[in-house]
């Protein structure tokens, strides 16, 4: 069993993230998806978008005057315009344009999962994909729909659907490749993301509950040949909890995928509506 681990956030950082985006999006004349993501790229004075035969997923060559960007061109055009709004945030950082507080003394891994963040709110930008959101909970169909609309990963789509969603929820899904030999029955659960809760102690208290949900979940999506949904009795620790749940399994070219979305039946949808945000 492979660790599970909430991503760590700096609120201050994602406010500052969300209305950064809002700035680029409103700047470049964005008013419905997909985000045209070399325009922006472009708009931010990249003067070279290049699709070369590389290692990396993308390479940002810093310039004063000739900043460029190389994609990696084996990658899919979904990847490579996450690759390229990622890079699009390296941009922001050297020059300065952006910062937070305790960016200066930040890792490098914690500069890679910052870009990851920003990338995917600038293809996912709030207010456009508020707009998207159903009012209902959000359901795999609806991730589903919304990753076509706005050209976007699924497992990154999930991610920022939960984020705005009402409904405080679980994304739960395999490191990618899984559970390649088939030697287990239960594959490495990579990690998950509670949203759309007020309070911190609640956020605890789900959170609690669906690291434990999620490796059953995970465990009942495989039973299930990859596909299953419905309300859950889920163990976690001495007590069942109700959950509503949805997983999927994706085919990928590095093994089974399977993705899952989870939501406690005794939470109430948040009025706000706005996830983290305060
Ligand atoms: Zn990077």
């Amino acid at each position: 069993m492979g660790t599970l681990r909430a991503p760590r956030r700096n609120e201050e950082m994602v406010a500052r993230l969300e209305d950064t985006v809002d700035r680029l999006i409103f700047g470049s004349g964005i008013s419905s998806p997909p985000v045209d993501i070399e325009a922006i790229a472009l708009k931010l004075g990249v003067v070279k978008i290049l699709r070369r035969d590389i290692d990396s997923d993308a390479i940002f060559v810093p310039s004063p005057d000739t900043p460029a960007i190389l994609l990696n061109s084996s990658h899919n055009e979904t990847r490579q315009r996450y690759s390229c709004a990622h890079e699009i945030a390296h941009l922001l950082l050297d020059r300065n344009e952006f910062a937070f507080r305790g960016m200066e003394e930040a890792s490098d891994r914690k500069v890679e999962e910052f870009c990851d963040e920003f990338a995917a709110s600038l293809l996912m930008p709030r207010y456009l994909l508020s707009k998207y959101l159903p009012a209902h909970r959000l359901g795999m169909t609806d991730i589903m729909r919304l990753a076509t609309l706005f050209n976007t990963s699924v497992t990154a789509t999930a991610r920022r659907a939960l984020t705005f969603s009402k409904y405080p929820g679980a994304l739960v899904y395999t490191i990618e490749g899984g559970n390649r030999d088939g030697t287990s029955s239960v594959p490495r659960v990579k990690w998950q993301v509670v949203r759309g809760l007020k309070h911190g102690k609640g956020r605890f208290h789900v959170l609690a509950k669906e690291v434990e949900a999620g490796r059953s979940i995970i465990a009942r999506a495989f039973e299930a040949n990859y596909t299953c949904g419905g309300l859950e009795n889920l163990m976690v620790g001495p007590t069942k909890h109700e959950f509503f749940v949805e997983a999927k399994h994706f085919p990928a070219r590095s093994g089974p995928f399977v993705l899952a979305l989870a939501f406690p039946t005794d939470s109430q949808p948040n009025e706000r509506g706005d996830g983290v945000h305060k």
